[in-house]
């Protein structure tokens, strides 16, 4: 069949690979893709948010599976024009797609369904909000309802900062995202996300994977979209998988009874607290850069995998993974992620792709008219490897990052280090 991937990163150009290496893929299309999706089938222009643009455009290219990459076409209903239209979409509609659009929709969720999660008021009211701020006392967490790429979540130490996070909220730092604003209590403990296929009824949990989402070695520095993954999570204890596999199944299961139809893949973000894992938040799509780390290990034929969310046949598929461990490597752009040069020419990719066990995945890629590779975003490209140990996973992903090259290649050392070290670290 003939297939229709959305999207321009990392994320997809993994989702690509994966789905190509399938004997039933025909033309695969990525709208808009990158350098790398070049390779696994046809980069096209089209409006990835507009839901009749899409629709239109698989109808009248007879696509028989349309796979929605990141969160913005989700939101925005292009699922629900792709199956009004009578074709098989990986990705929930608009309705679910709120699991990640509002904070506020997923809080509530959790609640009915008894997830455990911070406790949280949410607020529409700036008052109301700083009332809650100083009766609740530091710390906090303030998070702006809606999508702000990251950058609508400040974690407070201080009452007076989390004063600041609320008044920026409502004043429109985020636009119409931040007009319900959500205050968080103050979790800790390591981070873990699980993802999860499902087809609204059966859930298959994919494996653990753990971002490292600061700019600099150490957790410092601003926030990026991801410098560094791996997979499975070494520290995460049968008794803490449990309890997320578990929280992914009542959250499917309380949508259902919801009457939301979600068919795609649920991503749960944790925090691994002395109490147990609770969740932090939802995402209504595979994680950048985690689906770098997971696919690699997935044995199962993508297409069949996603056909079957698609035409909730779920419960047929079994999932299986490799015994193998990922570490990924994100190269980003010097100033990164303020603001960066593009148009570097990049050198070595074929080379580290060649070593047994690498694979390099393009994000901010693209092939000039002379048909040279380029830069055109932050996140340039991850450099995977697996291996049958952790500790060779991640020195085969150093070892390729070091055979690639670009004027201002930026990454972190420290990937990983965390999880060598173990808990307590
Ligand atoms: P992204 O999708 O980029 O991960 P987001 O804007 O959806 O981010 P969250 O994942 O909710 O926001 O929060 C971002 C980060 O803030 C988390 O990864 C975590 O480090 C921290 N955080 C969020 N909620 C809490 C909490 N209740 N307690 C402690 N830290 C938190």
């Amino acid at each position: 069949i003939d297939i229709l991937l959305l999207g321009s990163g990392g994320r997809e150009h993994a989702l690509a690979k994966k789905l190509a290496e399938s004997p039933r893929c025909g033309t695969l299309y990525i709208a808009p893709g990158n350098g790398g999706t070049l390779q696994e089938g046809v980069n096209v222009a089209l409006a990835e948010d507009d839901p009749e643009a899409v629709a239109a455009f698989a109808r009248e290219e007879g696509i028989g599976l349309v796979v929605i990459g990141p969160e913005a076409p989700l939101v925005a209903g292009v699922a629900d024009a792709v199956r009004a239209a009578g074709i098989a979409c990986f990705g929930p509609g608009a309705e679910g797609a709120q699991m990640e659009g509002s904070k506020r929709f997923s809080k509530e969720l959790m609640e009915r369904a008894g997830i455990p999660t911070a406790a949280y008021g949410s607020f529409t009211d700036e008052e109301a909000a700083l009332a809650y701020v100083r009766e609740q006392g530091a710390p906090l967490v303030v998070k702006a309802d809606g999508l702000a790429a990251g950058k609508g979540v400040v974690v407070a130490t201080e009452q007076g900062q989390a004063e600041e996070a609320v008044r920026e909220c409502f004043a429109g730092a985020f636009g119409d995202a931040g007009s319900t604003v959500v205050i968080e209590e103050c979790l800790t403990g390591p981070e873990c996300s699980l993802l999860a296929f499902t087809d609204g009824k059966t859930v298959r949990p994919m494996a653990t994977a753990q971002d490292h989402k600061r700019a600099l070695e150490g957790d410092r520095g601003p926030n990026t979209g991801g410098m560094g993954v791996y997979s499975p999570v070494p520290i995460v204890t049968d008794e803490e998988l449990a309890v997320m596999k578990q929280v992914m199944v009542d959250t499917v299961a309380e949508l259902a009874a919801e009457g939301i139809d979600y068919r795609g893949c649920l991503y749960g973000g944790f925090m691994l607290t002395p109490e147990g894992p609770k969740v932090l938040e939802f995402n209504a799509r595979f994680g950048d850069p985690e689906t770098q780390v997971i696919l690699p290990r997935l044995e199962n034929d993508l297409v069949d995998v996603m056909l079957a969310c698609a035409e909730q046949r779920l419960d047929d598929v079994e999932l299986s993974w490799r015994d193998e461990w990922a570490v990924a490597v994100v190269l980003t752009s010097a100033g990164y992620p303020g603001s960066y040069e593009k148009g570097k020419v990049i050198t070595g990719v074929e080379d580290a792709d060649a070593l047994d066990g690498v694979t390099v995945y393009h994000a901010g890629t693209a092939v000039t008219d002379a048909g040279e590779l380029v830069t055109s975003g932050g996140r340039v490209l991850a450099v995977t490897a697996l291996g049958d140990t952790f500790e060779a996973a991640r020195d085969l992903a150093y070892a390729a990052c070091e055979k690639i090259d670009f004027e201002g290649k930026t990454l972190r050392h420290d990937i990983g280090l965390k999880a060598l070290r173990g808990r307590e670290a």
